[in-house]
């Protein structure tokens, strides 16, 4: 079957069929361009349904895609998602070419924090671990003790066997993982007190930071009460990104990855994702056999600057280059390797 044929089957229900045979034919150039060039393809579970189904080599949440980029022994690594992810696969594979297709796509969780911020913290709590969410720039992980990810945090806190412990720079996953670890959680701000002030750090287990997702902070406890009662089967499916109340009213929470194979799993008629709505469409096409239930289109500005248009021009013109300095790299590689040596 051609991309096209196969674009138009498995997206019948989620791409209007109109704007298949473009993008079908912008696919096929991609993926003869990415073959020529010895390059792979990672696309993030967040991609365009389009784009999503047709050109990436691997799929998955940021962390199955840096292990891909840590693997492979193409030349060059198009990470189709954001720049910090793009960032984590040039820290585990600096020998490569990594690059990403476009330069607008940030993300305002990682921009919430700077490694001067986390210096600041450092100073305040002399000795206290820092855990790093890998949302979060490779100067940021350098000054981390170690990375963790939405799947693994409570994990990945629970093996520093630690009295305390900083978790940056996500507030309601640093709620979440502080409620799942029976641990009290204080938020010290952007303008630490002086060093000798440690009365909150006495009182403390958790330390975290008011970083938050753009996305995952619009999804609200009313949200799911007025799903359930227009349709009181539908299982709740929150990312662990959404506040700790969402969270606790919902069904299940786990890291993208961890819901596309809840739903692959679950016997029930019908869905509702808290998340990133291109994940949604993409979870859609996999399932057309379920209901997903449509609460709202929140899409994320910065997945959304990768286009097939721009993957396409990246491959051409080699463009954008990720580089990193290499002091940074390798501090950021021992967070980041601490953490999957904890998996
Ligand atoms: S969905 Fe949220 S955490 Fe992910 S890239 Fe977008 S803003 Fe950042």
């Amino acid at each position: 079957m051609d991309l096209y044929h196969q674009l138009k089957s498995t997206l019948k229900d989620v791409v209007p069929e109109c704007d298949l045979p473009y993008k079908a034919e912008l696919a096929q150039r991609i993926i003869e361009l990415k073959e020529e060039k010895n390059a792979v393809i990672l696309g993030h579970n967040y991609m365009e349904p389009a784009l999503f189904h047709s050109i990436p080599d691997f799929t998955g949440d940021s962390l199955e895609l840096c292990r891909q980029a840590a693997a492979t022994d193409k030349d060059i690594i198009v990470f189709c998602g954001v720049r910090f992810m793009a960032e984590t696969a040039k820290i585990l594979n600096p020998a490569k070419t990594v690059l990403i297709p476009s330069p607008k796509a940030g993300c305002s969780l990682a921009e919430s924090i700077t490694a001067a911020d986390v210096r600041a913290l450092r100073e305040k709590y002399p000795g206290v671990p820092v855990v790093t969410y890998v949302n979060s720039y490779a100067d940021v992980k350098a000054e981390s003790d170690i990375c963790c990810t939405s799947g693994n945090a409570a994990k990945v806190v629970e093996s520093l066997k630690a009295e305390r412990v900083i978790f940056l720079p996500d507030e309601y996953l640093a709620r979440n993982v502080a409620r799942e670890t029976g641990r009290q959680i204080i938020f010290p701000g952007k303008t630490p007190r002086p060093a000798t002030d440690t009365n909150d750090l006495l009182q403390y287990e958790m330390v975290g930071w008011h970083g938050r997702c753009e996305v995952h902070e619009q999804f609200t406890v009313r949200d799911i009460e007025r799903i359930r009662s227009q349709l009181p089967d539908v299982v709740v499916l929150a990312h662990p990104e959404c506040s700790p109340d969402v969270v606790a009213a919902s069904d299940f929470s786990g890291s993208t990855s961890a819901m596309v194979r809840y739903v692959r799993e679950i016997d029930a008629p019908r869905y509702l994702l808290l998340t990133e709505c291109s994940m949604g469409d993409n979870i859609a096409a996999e399932n057309p056999d379920r209901e997903m239930v449509r609460l709202c289109s929140i899409r994320c500005p910065h997945m959304n600057e990768i286009t097939l248009e721009d993957t396409l021009a990246a491959l051409e013109q080699t463009r954008y280059v990720v580089e990193l300095d290499e002091d940074i790299r390798m501090r950021a590689l021992q967070a980041v390797e601490r953490m999957i040596a904890i998996g």
